[in-house]
């Protein structure tokens, strides 16, 4: 497994790759890898010839205040876990190459960056956007593979691909959950034992969705207000978002006949998770 640590080094070490019509998965990451990072890169093998993953930890995603210095970094055994799964090459460029001083272009998605995790996190889906249309410009992958866990980061990426007319198809993964149905997070390093037990409510209110959904619930407004009931006023466990909305657009719905997702973050104690659900159509049921 080759590791490359410049854009211009990871540039030409794909174009080697793609020689002879081999096809070229690409899965970006921030590291701190778990089985949810690994199911995306088994997908990418399964799906390409070859197969790049990116360790970037991109601080234009992270607000002035949140956890960019903190965010774990642990580079030689995320390269353990990707050689085992049979990775032919990693991209991990510092800051400084990446946003050398005299960078000043980003790309800005418009109205679908503040949705949601943007609304919370603003200027999180321009530095998203940025880095990953950098990151197929340097790969130029076929595919790329992302996690269903960021619901919103997908329907921005979608967003991205379609207007800027990107020459890559998004692969989008299940969400791998623990045994006990935590969505799997780089962040759940944070968690103190008795965090991560109060962090269960996110999974507890979406299951709490999909049973009413399955009992015949079509209100949105239900939907919400049977999660938010989940988040009594708590000094731990702080809701920041329930909502239900279109997966494409993120805009709210009324009703979910027509399928829906289903979206929450809150905070647990000083550490911002998120999970999602999503509804198909009534008539799919
Ligand atoms: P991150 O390192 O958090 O930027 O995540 C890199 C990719 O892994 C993103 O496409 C995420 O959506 C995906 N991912 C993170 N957690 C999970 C999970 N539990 N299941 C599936 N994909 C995930």
């Amino acid at each position: 497994m080759r590791i490359c640590r410049t854009p211009a080094e990871m540039h030409s070490a794909c174009r080697e790759l793609r020689q002879f019509g081999r096809t070229l998965g690409l899965v970006p990451t921030m590291g701190a890898l778990h089985e949810g990072h690994m199911s995306l890169v088994a997908a990418a093998r399964r799906g390409c010839d070859a197969v790049a993953a990116s360790i970037f930890v991109n601080p234009t995603q992270f607000g002035p205040n949140e956890d960019y210095a903190a965010y774990p970094r642990t580079f030689e055994e995320d390269c353990r876990k990707l050689e085992r799964a049979d990775v032919d090459l990693v991209f991990a460029p510092s800051a400084q190459e990446m946003y050398p001083a005299n960078n000043t272009t980003f790309v800005d998605p418009g109205e679908i960056a503040t949705r949601l995790d943007g609304a919370s996190r603003p200027g999180h889906f321009r530095g998203v956007a940025t880095i990953v249309t950098r990151l197929f410009n340097i790969v130029q992958p076929d595919r790329a593979y992302f996690g269903q866990k960021d619901a919103a980061q997908v329907a921005v990426l979608r967003h991205i691909v379609r207007d800027l007319n990107l020459p890559v198809d998004l692969v989008v993964c299940p969400i791998v959950r623990e045994p006990d149905g935590l969505a799997m997070s780089s962040r759940n390093r944070y968690l103190t034992p008795a965090e991560r037990k109060r962090a269960l409510v996110l999974s507890r209110a979406l299951g709490r969705t999909a049973d009413l959904a399955r009992s015949g619930e079509v209100s949105a407004e239900a939907l919400i207000a049977a999660m938010q009931k989940l988040f009594p006023v708590d000094p731990h466990v702080r809701l920041d978002y329930a909502a239900v909305v279109d997966p494409d657009t993120l805009l709210p719905v009324d009703d979910i006949s027509a399928g829906a997702l289903v979206a929450i973050a809150a905070w647990v104690g000083t550490t911002r998770l998120i999970d999602n659900l999503l509804l198909p159509p009534r008539s799919a049921q």
